[in-house]
């Protein structure tokens, strides 16, 4: 029998520190996969065509959407996000555990359709907070700063219905927290019924 892969989905605020407590979640389980998404974004600079996302023009997005290509898409800040159906399909056949990014609206699509994903919703400490960190971190105009934080108190507000919310006040914290979130689902008895077969194996 094989073991069935573990679909984790992460969203956050922009500003909630998830793309440093990702970074962390890779380096504790280097075995855990990217899920790599479609996007009509341009590429920042640095930013590398299979690596970050997968580049496409609307045209072609659009042309997915009507193929029935995504698990989910969604607009995020004027461009379109897309996870193609494949990428689960493949990790989850090949026991792969694959982490995915996505905006809360995808992440409800996925929760109405996929069964057995684990949702994990990262929280900045307080408003405050990430108001400080927004203003810090970037050379966005106010107004830009406006509408990322007005667009984060409606995203804190479906952190209900995921099934962990982890603050990120402490970051070592949060990183162990998100660690033992992966390490209770990886034990989950039908994830783990695979090497109990192997055992009878000479
Ligand atoms: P960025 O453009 O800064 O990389 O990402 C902007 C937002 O899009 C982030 O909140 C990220 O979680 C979200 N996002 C990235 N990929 C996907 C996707 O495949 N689907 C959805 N729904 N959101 C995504």
């Amino acid at each position: 029998m094989k073991r069935e892969g573990l679909i984790l989905i992460l969203s956050a605020p922009s500003g909630a520190g998830k793309t440093s407590l990702c970074r962390e979640l890779f380096k504790t389980f280097p075995d855990m996969k990217e899920s790599i998404s479609f996007t009509t974004r341009s590429p920042r600079p640095g930013e590398v065509e299979g690596e970050a996302y997968y580049f496409v023009t609307n045209e072609m997005f659009d042309r997915m959407v009507a193929e029935d290509a995504f698990a989910e898409w969604a607009e995020v800040h004027g461009n379109k996000y897309g996870t193609a159906l494949r990428t689960l399909e493949d990790a989850r056949k090949n026991g792969i555990d694959l982490v995915l990014d996505i905006d809360c609206q995808g992440a409800l699509r996925l929760k109405e359709q996929l069964d057995g994903g684990v949702y994990v919703f990262i929280m900045p400490p307080s408003m405050v907070e990430l108001r400080r960190r927004l203003e810090h971190r970037s050379s966005d105009t106010q107004e830009v700063i406006e509408l990322r934080i007005a667009r984060a108190a409606d995203e804190i507000r479906e952190a209900r219905w995921y099934d962990y919310i982890i603050f990120n006040d402490d970051f070592d914290v949060a990183c162990r927290e998100l660690a033992a979130i992966v390490i209770a689902h990886r034990r989950k008895t039908f994830r783990m019924l695979e090497k109990v077969g192997k055992m009878f194996d000479i």
